[in-house]
């Protein structure tokens, strides 16, 4: 068992915000965040200073406010040390991981996921790591396959972003999402590319980077209506105890649509800027179910006596008012979207994962950060079960042998 951990990472105003003569109001310290109401001044006017500056505490929190230059700068060197670092341990130990950005419209998912030439994020750091790995493994013996996929949802179909299929552009959102009964939920006819080198697997995302840029130029509001999910598979073969052992572990990478599209009228500026239910993202919405069914879940099956776990739910009391965990059904939501459907294992099922919640430090965006805040202490107390993917006749022959040397260990004793 093991909890999705989660982190924030802040970003700096943009010049827009500063145009707009926002205020910085996120403020990180250690692992803990805090969010200043900014229409509430004067924290000594206030019987309950709660009122004015909420805290938050995560796994992690990176503060990329600072200086590049100042310690404590969150760069995307340090933000991969962590989180990229516990992706590729979890891949070599044979687990399968995911790990996902979560945030309003231009906060730092994709800078966080993706990157850009000389600032590249999480996806082409880990995927880098992968073949560092292959190439200093010493173990003649072993060897290993890298598989790789990208696809696209949009408006709950999905594309195929590195065999874009012939034909008119919105041919290419047909894919249908399947699910196998032992392996799980797939996309059918994704095309998968065998990667033998870190160059290759670079070319491959930048290819899907493309076909998402090009989507983006002709279709409004692109970016920030779709999903991007990159998929590695890595194999490991090696003889183990003289025994041919495969571990297969599948690690999701998603950059998902703006926050802001789960909830239309979360946002004024949103909703008159948008045509009429073209804002609202289905696999957004419903992956906020999902999160909010699988947290209750976790805090139904913490022991009764634990009163104090309802608090632990959202982190804050000002939310504890009025959730009654204890009365939810246990009914989880999956195959009401893609996206969660396609997702399954990673959220609450056999995966360890990671969420990276955005947010920007400005003032003019309170609302948003703090929404998005709440849903990640929430996404906190989801539980996993991870499992070692190994073919299950070479974990039982292994364990049996072990049985034999105790058992021949006891006669020799007798
Ligand atoms: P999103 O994918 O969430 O819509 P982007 O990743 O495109 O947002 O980021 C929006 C802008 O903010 C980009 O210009 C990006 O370079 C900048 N940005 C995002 N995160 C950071 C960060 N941590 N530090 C500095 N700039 C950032
Ligand atoms: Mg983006």
């Amino acid at each position: 068992m093991s909890n999705v951990k989660v982190a924030v990472r802040v970003r700096p105003l943009s010049q827009k915000e500063k145009d707009k003569n926002a205020g910085v109001i996120v403020d990180v310290h250690g692992d803990n965040v805090a969010i200043i109401n900014p229409k509430v001044d004067g924290i000594a006017e206030f019987a309950d200073s709660r009122e004015k500056v909420k805290h938050f505490t995560f796994d992690y929190c990176y503060d990329s406010t600072l200086d590049v230059t100042a310690a404590g700068y969150a760069s995307q060197q340090l933000v991969f040390q962590d989180l990229g670092t516990e992706v590729l341990q979890a891949a070599f130990e044979g687990y399968n991981a995911c790990v996902f950005a979560y945030g309003q419209t231009s906060t730092g998912k994709t800078h966080t996921m993706m990157g850009y030439p000389g600032e590249v994020g999480l996806i082409p750091r880990i995927c880098e790591g992968l073949f560092s790995h292959v190439d200093d493994c010493v173990d003649r013996s072993a060897s290993f396959r890298v598989d790789i996929s990208y696809l696209e949802i949009y408006n709950e179909r999905v594309r195929d972003l590195l065999c874009p299929a012939d034909g008119k552009q919105t041919d290419k959102y047909t894919l249908k999402v399947r699910e196998h009964p032992k392996d799980g939920p797939y996309v059918q006819d994704l095309s998968q590319h065998l990667v033998k080198d870190n160059s290759e697997i670079q070319m491959l995302l930048e290819r899907g980077n493309d076909a998402r840029t090009t989507a983006a130029t002709y279709m409004h509001d692109h970016s920030s209506r779709s999903h991007a999910i990159v998929t590695v598979s890595f194999t490991q073969a090696k003889l183990e105890d003289d025994m041919p052992s495969e571990k297969v572990s599948k690690i999701h990478m998603v950059d998902l649509a703006g926050s802001e599209r789960a909830d239309p009228n979360f946002s004024p500026e949103y909703k008159g800027r948008l045509k009429e239910g073209a804002n609202i993202n289905k696999s957004l919405v419903t992956l906020g179910n999902v999160i909010k069914a699988l947290a209750e879940r976790s805090v139904l099956s913490s022991s009764s006596e634990n009163l104090g776990s309802e608090q632990n739910l959202t982190g804050e009391t000002t939310l504890v008012q009025g959730t009654t965990p204890r009365s939810s059904s246990l009914y989880v939501p999956y195959r009401d979207s893609v996206l969660t459907w396609l997702l399954k294992d990673s959220l609450g099922g056999n995966s360890k994962t990671l969420m990276i919640a955005t947010v920007t430090s400005a003032s003019v965006y309170y609302r948003e950060s703090l929404s998005t805040l709440r849903y990640a202490q929430r996404a906190k107390s989801i539980v996993n079960q991870p499992k070692i993917n190994e073919d299950s006749n070479v974990t039982l022959i292994r364990e049996l042998r072990r049985e034999i040397e105790q058992l021949r260990g006891m006669l020799m004793s007798a």
